[in-house]
């Protein structure tokens, strides 16, 4: 009942935002006294409603099963991101991006080496879009409850107890107990559920970047100086880099390094943002960066087991170079669902296994590359130094990222 009561209070607080399944129903099991007492049961539970947890709970609930998402906050939400979208996250999707969505359509990438000398890469066709965050996640999390997800907002998990291979994990949510036969964990870089589950991170200590960002609102004459391109800074970090994002009216600075240089480069960022505005000519409405981590995607880590899958930010899928994660985020969220997909139509289906192979097959290779290619970033005047390198720089790594 509480769960029921629950969700007729969830999102925005419009009950009809939130497509209950007509066929909500119960199972009766056995609880651990030996009494029996109802309990919701789900084929799935995803914890963290970013585009991993959206994606996967969308594509979970397509192909017929019953997801629960929950999510610590309340949507709509904000995250310190860029905001960049590459063509290839557009293509994940079966429709077009509404325009609402999109700030601005992006055709050029300018590379801005440590001295402030470009190099550019155009295209004819878009090769990516810049997007709010606190618009898309809200706009993806829509478009899994259109699916028939049924989303609780600000609900974390504090128990998930197993039983035995064949049978549904006991979770706790806030005060309710249910039961999953699945579970997707995307509860981003922080996210604490993967212990619950006692999944061995092995997260290897360095493999952390940090990131700050920032949007601007300035005059839509002056952002207009900046339309239609992105541009990219080698900044003297390890693993350094800056950028600049045009949005509808404004746009959105930020830097990214090696975490282990996270204090000296949130200082860096305000010295960064005046330098572009200045040079740019542009006045803009003071704003304070905000930060977080990112993981840095290639190195070793443990997916899931038996019955839950690890997404996103929480699979540690980010790319070195370019700290961008919503495309690994989105996809690796849905390939997800469709190995637990498998796992409940394939008896002995190797699940973690299946899942890990998968994602190291489709990211790693890319991973390691971007890896390299941030070290090389960061060393000013060395890699970047000469324009024809520049550009070799540029076109691969437009190739490899940014598209
Ligand atoms: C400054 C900065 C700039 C970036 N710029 C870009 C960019 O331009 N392009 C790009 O592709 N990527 C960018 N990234 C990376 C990108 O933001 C992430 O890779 C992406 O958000 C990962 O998505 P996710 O769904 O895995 O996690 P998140 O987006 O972090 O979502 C996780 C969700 O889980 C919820 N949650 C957390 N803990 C719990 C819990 N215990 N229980 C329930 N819910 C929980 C959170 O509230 C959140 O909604 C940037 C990152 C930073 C820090």
């Amino acid at each position: 009942m509480v769960i029921i009561s629950l969700l007729s209070t969830l999102y925005d607080g419009q009950r009809d935002c939130v497509s209950v399944s007509a066929q909500i129903f119960r199972e009766r099991y056995n609880n651990e006294e030996g009494g029996s007492m109802q309990r919701e049961r789900y084929d799935v539970v995803v914890v963290g409603a970013g585009p991993a947890g959206s994606s996967a709970a969308g594509e979970a609930a397509r192909r017929g099963l019953r997801v629960l998402l929950i999510d610590k906050k309340f949507f709509p939400r904000d995250k310190p991101c860029g905001g960049y979208l590459p063509r290839r996250a557009l293509e994940i999707f079966n429709n077009p991006l509404p325009s609402e969505v999109i700030e601005q359509h992006i055709h050029e990438v300018r590379l801005f080496d440590s001295r402030y000398q470009a190099s550019t890469y155009q295209s004819e066709q878009q090769l990516g879009v810049t997007v709010k965050r606190q618009v898309f996640d809200h706009y993806l999390l829509k478009q899994s409850i259109d699916s028939g997800v049924e989303f609780m907002p600000q609900k974390t998990v504090s128990v998930i107890k197993y039983r035995n291979h064949t049978q549904d994990m006991v979770i706790k949510i806030d005060k309710d107990f249910i039961y999953a036969s699945k579970m997707i964990i995307a509860d981003g870089v922080n996210g604490t559920t993967a212990k619950l589950g006692d999944i061995n991170h092995m997260r290897v200590k360095w493999a952390k970047g940090f990131a700050l960002s920032s949007n601007v609102s300035c005059e839509s004459v002056q952002a207009q100086k900046i339309l239609t391109y992105i541009e990219l800074y080698c900044i003297d970090f390890l693993g350094g880099f800056g950028w600049v994002f045009p949005l509808r009216s404004g746009l959105n600075i930020g830097v990214g390094s090696w975490a282990g240089q996270a204090q000296q480069l949130s200082q860096f960022a305000c010295i960064f943002k005046e330098r572009i505005l200045a040079e740019k000519g542009i006045e803009a409405r003071a704003v304070q960066f905000q930060g977080s981590y990112l993981p840095i995607g290639g190195t070793f880590r443990c997916l899931g087991n038996h019955q839950v899958l690890l997404a996103g930010d929480a699979a540690g899928l980010v790319n070195a170079f370019s700290g961008e994660g919503i495309y690994y985020a989105m996809q690796s969220g849905k390939i997800a669902a469709q190995h637990i997909v498998r796992s409940c139509e394939e008896s002995n289906y190797d699940l973690k296994k299946a899942y890990t192979q998968k994602i190291k097959q489709l990211f790693y290779r890319q991973f390691r590359k971007s890896f390299v290619k941030a070290v090389m970033s960061g060393r000013k005047n060395r890699i970047i130094g000469g324009t024809v390198r520049a550009n070799q720089f540029l076109q691969d790594i437009v190739q490899m990222m940014y598209i």
